[in-house]
C-alpha cells in the first residue's frame, strides 16, 4: 500500500497549498484555518496515514463509523460530528467528539444536553444552517437562527462556537458564493448581539469542491474529503 500512502500524501500537500493560497487571498494566516479530514468510508489505515501528515481532525457523518473508528484508531484524532445526528444516537458520540457541527433542531440540543451534563462534560457545537434553502438538506432556516442560538444558550452544557453550512453541489463553486457569504453575514449579525455562553468563532463550510470559494468568504473550518482520500466507493 505505499502507493496509496504516498498519494494521500501528494495529496494533503497540494491541499495545503491550495489552502495557504486562499488563506492569502482572504488576508489570513493559512494555521487560521482548520482542515477536518472527512474520513466516510476511509479505511483506519489510510486515515493513519493522513494523521502522520499532520492532519489532527477528523469528521465523519455517520455515528457508527466515527465510534469504530475512534476505537480502533491507536492515535490522537480529534472526531467531528458532520452529518445530521439523531437524537437517540447521542449517547455513543458524547464522551467520543470534540465538536458537532451539525446541531440542527432543539430536541437534538436538549438531548446532547442531557448527554453532556451526565458525563460531566460541556460539549462545543456549530449549528447547521440551511442557507440555499435546499429541501434535501438539515439545517436551521437562517431566519430563525438567532433565535435558535438564543434559546440553545441557555443550556448549560452546550456551548455553541459557530455555525456550519453545506452548499448545493455546482459544477462552479463560483455559484454556491452567495451561500458562503450568506453564512459570515448571519455570524457577525448573530455576533453582535454578544448572547451569553455564545462566541461566533467557527465557520465551517467549505468541502473538497468549494473549500478555496469558503475560505475567501470567512470559512476558518473546511471539511475536505475527496481531495484528500480520493472518490468514496471507487
Ligand atoms: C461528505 C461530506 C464532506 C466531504 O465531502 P467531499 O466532497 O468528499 O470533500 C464534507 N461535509 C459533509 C457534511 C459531508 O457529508
Amino acid at each position: 500500500m505505499t502507493e496509496d500512502r504516498d498519494i494521500i500524501t501528494e495529496n494533503i500537500s497540494e491541499l495545503r497549498s491550495r489552502v495557504a493560497a486562499a488563506a492569502a487571498r482572504a488576508g489570513k494566516d493559512p494555521s487560521d484555518i482548520r482542515i477536518v479530514a472527512v474520513t466516510k468510508t476511509v479505511e483506519p489505515e489510510r486515515i493513519k496515514t493522513a494523521f502522520r501528515c499532520g492532519i489532527t481532525d477528523f469528521g465523519e457523518n455517520r455515528v457508527q463509523e466515527l465510534v469504530k473508528k475512534a476505537d480502533i484508531l491507536d492515535v490522537e484524532c480529534k472526531w467531528h460530528m458532520i452529518g445530521h445526528l439523531q437524537t437517540n444516537k447521542v449517547k455513543y458520540i458524547i464522551d467520543k467528539v470534540c465538536l458537532i457541527h451539525s446541531l440542527d433542531s432543539i430536541e437534538l440540543a436538549n438531548e446532547i444536553n442531557r448527554r453532556a451534563e451526565k458525563a460531566g462534560r460541556v460539549i462545543d457545537v456549530l449549528v447547521q444552517v440551511n442557507v440555499a434553502g435546499e429541501s434535501t438538506k438539515y439545517g436551521i432556516e437562517p431566519a430563525s437562527a438567532l433565535d435558535f442560538v438564543k434559546e440553545v444558550s441557555r443550556m448549560g452544557n452546550i456551548r455553541i462556537k459557530g455555525l456550519m453550512t453545506i452548499a448545493p453541489l455546482v459544477p462552479d463553486p463560483e455559484e454556491v458564493r452567495w451561500v458562503f457569504r450568506g453564512l459570515r453575514q448571519l455570524l457577525i449579525d448573530i455576533g453582535k448581539e454578544n448572547i451569553d455562553n455564545v462566541s461566533m468563532k467557527y465557520l465551517s463550510m467549505g468541502m473538497s469542491n468549494d473549500f478555496e470559494v469558503a475560505i475567501e468568504e470567512g470559512a476558518n473550518i473546511i471539511r475536505p474529503g475527496t481531495v484528500i482520500f480520493g472518490k468514496r466507493g471507487g
